[in-house]
């Protein structure tokens, strides 16, 4: 049975919104990642005190029957695929993408390589923020609300809305080049009732 699983996306070299539509569509190609959803995509200040490029974070919901670390595995394929040199880079500084599992499931894990939820994800704006985007009433597997986790965060700053990918003109390059495409199910989401006024341009910090 597949397993929803939610990933945070994060780019800050080059150009920056075809990285992400890109690779939404790398991960909704693989036979066993399906994209169900994606969330705003959102302009955010560099964290971590190394003077950089902002960042543009995105969450997709995608529905999985990779186990967690083969899973983990695959996104840092998708990650090399986009030209991250892991061993050379700085922590916290630029990257072409960056690819994080935040959710799996209800699954807690905490091993070595691996901690699911995400450690940072309640710590962090740019992912709770896009989180709730796809998952508005979503909770942690240890019942923590994500609004809940999203008071505790207050004030949210930094974080602005740059682009619905729904809205997108550019949005044709997310189709996959083979069809009708299984990425129309995703760029639709906006158009689902989902959509909940805030494509205004309105800033998190104003919501
Ligand atoms: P990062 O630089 O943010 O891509 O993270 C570096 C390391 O975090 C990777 O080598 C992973 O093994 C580890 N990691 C631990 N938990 C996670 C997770 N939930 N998703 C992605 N990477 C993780």
């Amino acid at each position: 049975m597949p397993v929803r699983v939610a990933i945070g996306m994060g780019t800050n070299v080059g150009d920056r919104l075809a990285t992400i539509e890109a690779a939404l569509w790398t991960l909704d190609e693989a036979d066993e990642i399906a994209v169900a959803d994606v969330s705003g995509v959102w302009e955010t200040a560099p964290w971590g005190g190394v003077d950089q490029a902002s960042y543009l974070n995105a969450v997709a919901l995608a529905d999985t029957t990779l186990s967690p670390h083969a899973l983990l595995a695959d996104l840092q394929a998708t990650e090399a695929a986009f030209g991250r040199d892991r061993p050379r880079e700085v922590r916290w500084g630029p990257r072409t993408l960056d690819l994080d599992i935040l959710l799996y499931g209800d699954l807690e894990l905490a091993e070595d390589d691996l901690v699911i939820p995400h450690p940072r994800l309640v710590e962090r704006a740019f992912v709770l923020v896009p989180l709730l985007e796809v998952l508005p009433g979503g909770t942690l597997p240890d019942g923590t609300r994500l609004t809940a986790a999203m008071t505790a965060l207050a004030p949210v700053e930094g974080i602005d809305l740059h682009v619905r990918l729904a809205d997108h003109p550019g949005r044709r390059h997310l189709q996959r080049p083979d069809g009708p495409s299984g990425g129309a199910a995703w760029l639709a989401a906006d158009g689902d009732g989902r959509g909940d006024g805030r494509g205004d341009g309105r800033g998190a910090s104003e919501v």
